[in-house]
């Protein structure tokens, strides 16, 4: 059910040839999911689950950003991130609290850690057992805020699940329900859907004023929910302009 780094690539290397609004970021994001597929292949062979083993993979994630990546964040890798001293504690600072805000300010601080920890997190939570009957506002795996809903078929509806934002892990989620403050009543939940992207959707509270995007695969079953939620930026300045916040941002900081 869950889309590997191969998916991924191929939607991004897809969606690049169709969506000139957001071509600089899927390019991008298309470099960085090339570049987590292989660490994420050598986690599982090594079987790896010491955290300080992504640190070897720091400099070519550096290099990737310098090279490729928007110019705030390969302006903070340069002055903030050179020395392994400052790498690990970046590491360690944002998976010991992936759940929490404390780290929430500063998106370029976190925006490497999440590159590298996304496979790291996302291997420990093959291994794990998950409990998918979870119906928590975070992550039954790791703790982490979702960063999409996703809207699969099922029966003659649609079955909503939230999409973790680290480790990747979905879990069911009621259909009518706000993931952060956990609203239900559905005059407070309102949908916003924009022509120009048919199968993705914003789903706003007005109790709590956050929003979260909802990839409905009934709508296209070749969305692959991460990446598609990363192409419809459009999406987000539109609710940013009607006073709602985003409730995680994805890996790219937006
Ligand atoms: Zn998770
Ligand atoms: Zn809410």
């Amino acid at each position: 059910m869950k889309a590997n780094f191969d998916d991924r690539i191929a939607r991004a290397t897809e969606l690049l040839r169709t969506n000139l609004a957001a071509r600089d970021l899927l390019t991008f994001y298309r470099e960085l999911a090339l570049y987590q597929k292989p660490v994420y292949e050598e986690l599982r062979s090594s079987e790896q689950t010491d955290v300080r083993a992504l640190m070897k993979h720091f400099p070519a994630l550096l290099e990737l950003v310098r090279r490729a990546g928007p110019e705030q964040l390969a302006e903070f890798g340069a002055e903030h991130l050179q020395a392994p001293a400052a790498q690990e504690e970046v590491l360690l600072a944002v998976w010991n609290d992936h759940g929490g805000d404390a780290v929430a300010s500063s998106e370029a601080r976190r925006c490497d850690a999440r590159v590298l920890l996304q496979p790291y997190a996302e291997y420990l939570a093959s291994k794990g057992r998950i409990d998918t009957a979870a119906t928590e506002v975070t992550c039954p795996f790791c703790g982490a805020r979702p960063v999409a809903a996703v809207l699969r078929g099922e029966g003659d509806g649609a079955k909503r699940w939230l999409l973790c934002s680290v480790c990747s892990t979905e879990w069911p989620f009621r259909r009518v329900a706000c993931p952060n403050c956990g609203e239900r009543d559905k005059d407070k939940v309102p949908v916003y859907t924009a022509a120009d992207f048919d199968h993705v959707r914003v789903e706003a509270c007005d109790r709590c004023k956050t929003y979260i995007k909802a990839v409905d695969l009934t709508r296209d079953g070749r969305a692959v929910p991460v990446v598609d939620e990363l192409a419809t930026v459009a999406l987000n300045i539109w609710a940013e302009n009607r006073g709602y916040t985003k409730l995680e941002s994805n890996l790219l900081g937006l």
